[in-house]
């Protein structure tokens, strides 16, 4: 590792990690830990989260603590010497949103850590929320410090089940008495995935009804938005609006432009968030860096059609007038979601046919010899859906959007990824890259991002925000 560049040797900054900011000195008898060993790290060049630019110097750290920074620290008795030289040295990553609610089942959470994660929202979308949350919490043991939210989606399922209509005022009090009890079990916020069933079929006043009891206990409101197609304006004004309700900070996850009706959207869309944040509402993003997402098939169908889950579904597909208006819909939707082919939908999960994983809805097509028409795809889609929604990834988003979002200086990192639990499973490559990705491409091979700007959308600027 020749260059300081090839390698980031990460360590983790508990100080930072916990939120707080900075890591600064401590003294040795105010920390019980400082009996435990200590490493003494040398001749490092430590980028330290801020922004600033990197520094050559020595860095000590006494059981859980950094106890001291300096240009040059001598070895004391006991210390593990680390020699440093041409490797960085930065706080650990923190990744704003991923989902995490099974850790118990991979504690490691390795394809996180091995980023250099070590802090991991858990901002839900359409993820259940363990309950109750301090019970589940307490019987953890687990590698990466991760932060709560408390699940709209969630609330709304355990309220509401998956109805389509407007919650009674029994039912709001209740999802709202769910929110406060997550906010004092620990939860950062409110987050919501308005994309999926059954927030799709909340109103702006409902989410933000929520959101007020997160704002209550200073927590921030983070979502997945209604839309990040041909929406994406409308949506980022939901959010302000939302915003500017329950008055509380918005945070928007993996902001996108997603379909090729809709590439070079990103221009009007930071314009948008710019005029939202001189309005005084106080938004910001993250970002991974792939032109692909990866979610199930539900988006693919009008929302109306999905309401009351899989078995509801059955019945309108079996009712012709309405299999015709989903038909119809799915045909406007489809490149509003997916890329500029039929290979841009690659299976990442189909339950029930085997031997897909991984291969495209165009190979679909053409190993049955189905015409790659819409008509006839739409039917493929359906009745696949019909079978059980499947979960794809879509190759749907165009380079330069991605980089100019990258690039906002409001931006941060998150993976969206997957606790990788199983070989089985195909994951999303951000579930194992995206913060390597964003050092390799956008600081080392293509000089966009300084390597301090990359480290401090990872470390300082997301720890402020939550
Ligand atoms: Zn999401």
């Amino acid at each position: 590792m020749t260059s300081i560049t090839k390698s980031l040797f990460i360590m983790l900054c508990s100080a930072l990690a916990l939120g707080l900011m900075g890591c600064q000195d401590s003294h040795q008898d105010e920390h019980p830990m400082t009996a435990q060993t200590s490493f003494l790290i040398q001749d490092a060049t430590i980028v330290d989260g801020t922004g600033a630019v990197a520094f050559q110097g020595d860095i000590r750290v006494v059981g859980e603590y950094i106890t001291d920074i300096d240009s040059v620290l001598e070895p004391t008795k006991g210390d593990r010497l680390i020699d440093a030289t041409g490797l960085v040295v930065a706080p650990g990553f923190i990744d704003m949103h991923a989902h995490v609610s099974n850790i118990h089942e991979y504690p490691q959470a390795e394809n996180f850590m091995r980023q250099g994660i070590t802090t991991i929202a858990n901002s839900l979308h359409s993820h259940d929320l363990p309950w109750p949350l301090d019970e589940y919490t307490s019987n953890l043991k687990m590698a990466p410090n991760i932060a709560y939210f408390a699940g709209f989606n969630w609330t709304r399922k355990t309220v509401m089940g998956l109805d389509n209509r407007t919650p009674t005022d029994a039912e709001l009090q209740q999802m709202k008495a769910l929110v406060r009890q997550a906010m004092e079990q620990g939860a950062f916020g409110l987050s919501s995935g308005l994309e999926y069933v059954p927030a799709v079929f909340a109103s702006n006043e409902e989410v933000a009804e929520l959101a007020k009891v997160a704002a209550n206990w200073g927590g921030i409101y983070v979502t997945h938005m209604r839309d990040e197609g041909p929406n994406l304006l409308e949506s980022i004004r939901d959010s302000a609006e939302i915003g500017k309700q329950a008055n509380l900070p918005i945070h928007i996850n993996h902001i996108k432009t997603t379909g090729v009706s809709n590439y070079g959207k990103s221009v009007d869309a930071l314009e948008l968030i710019d005029s939202v944040r001189a309005s005084g509402v106080d938004m910001t993003l993250d970002i991974y860096p792939y032109t692909a997402f990866m979610t199930y098939s539900d988006l693919l169908f009008p929302p109306w059609s999905l309401a009351g889950g899989q078995e509801e579904f059955q019945k309108r597909i079996n009712d012709p007038v309405q299999r015709q208006k989903i038909v119809m819909e799915m045909k406007s939707i489809f490149p509003q979601q997916a890329g500029k082919n039929f290979d841009s939908i690659q299976f990442a999960q189909l339950p029930h046919i085997a031997g897909y994983a991984g291969r495209t809805l165009g190979d679909y097509l053409r190993d049955h010899a189905i015409p790659e028409i819409m008509d006839t795809v739409v039917e493929v889609l359906i009745d696949l859906h019909s079978q059980g929604r499947f979960v794809a990834i879509y190759h749907s988003m165009e380079e330069a959007d991605v980089e100019r979002f990258l690039l906002y200086p409001h931006t941060m990192i998150n993976t969206d990824g997957d606790l990788a639990t199983t070989r089985e499973k195909q994951y999303h490559p951000r579930t194992y890259g995206s913060f390597p990705r964003v050092l390799s491409t956008y600081v080392r091979k293509r000089s966009l991002l300084s390597l301090e700007q990359a480290i401090h959308k990872m470390t300082e600027q997301s720890a402020k925000r939550l």
